[in-house]
């Protein structure tokens, strides 16, 4: 199969978001470190499949490129810690995290704050989409929030273990119901459903949650995105990246 070699795909719904500009860059993408246009470095964190989210604010900015060490010209900064997701309500501060398979979520109220988040199984067990909506409810109602799923593995492809199923189960037994498929004794998990259904039930509504419907696995959607699973000795991810203008 041919896949499109679009450098990037966006959500239409933050597109119409004012004063936030975002990409979910693909395979081919020359540069995913553009935002709006123009070349920007982006803050990223560590990425350890934790629940933990963390806030950039002015103070950590300056306090970090005051550092002897810190890098002058990258094209990304990693931040100190282990973190899953960033917050920023800092203008011309792009933020964005790398995945391959796992699911990104991007969310932000109209001119801010924004979010990145990475959502593989280990972090959304940990509770990663939950932190991130208890944490954008403190900035106002989540029904004002627009939040983006971009490319990640389909049910289809997301094979998984009984015991994967059985940890999802055991702590979000309603959110996770739908999102099983059996075949006869293998499991699959419907990752995108069960992030939709959790944005639900933590105050997001059907018309705030757009889905990009692209499979970085097995091509559905017809752009080509690296796939972790499919191609185990890649290292190359996608970036998701959100920014305040
Ligand atoms: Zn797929």
């Amino acid at each position: 199969m041919h896949l499109n070699k679009t450098p990037y795909v966006k959500s239409m719904l933050l597109n119409q978001l004012r004063g936030i500009t975002h990409t979910f860059s693909a395979r081919y993408a020359e540069n995913p470190f553009t935002a709006g246009g123009n070349f920007i470095p982006v803050y990223a964190v560590e990425q350890v499949h934790c629940a933990s989210v963390c806030i950039l604010d002015s103070e950590t900015k300056k306090k970090l490129h005051s550092m002897p060490d810190w890098p002058k010209e990258a094209e990304s900064y990693t931040l100190p810690g282990k973190h899953d997701g960033i917050i920023t309500t800092l203008p011309e501060t792009a933020i964005g995290i790398r995945t391959a398979d796992c699911i990104p979520v991007l969310i932000a109220y109209p001119g801010g704050p924004v979010g990145a988040f990475h959502c593989g199984w280990r972090g959304l067990v940990r509770g990663i989409l939950l932190r991130a909506a208890q944490l954008f409810a403190a900035y106002g109602s989540l029904s004002q929030c627009i939040a983006a799923i971009g490319p990640g593995i389909c049910s289809n492809c997301f094979e998984v273990g009984e015991e994967v199923i059985n940890e999802f189960l055991a702590k979000f037994p309603d959110e996770t119901r739908q999102c099983i498929i059996r075949s006869n004794t293998r499991f699959f998990l419907d990752l995108k459903k069960f992030v939709i259904n959790q944005l639900m039930t933590s105050g997001f509504t059907q018309n705030s949650i757009d889905i990009l419907d692209f499979c970085t696995y097995c091509g559905h959607g017809n752009v080509s995105f690296f796939s972790y699973r499919k191609e185990k000795n890649i290292t190359a991810r996608q970036w998701s990246i959100i920014m305040v203008q």
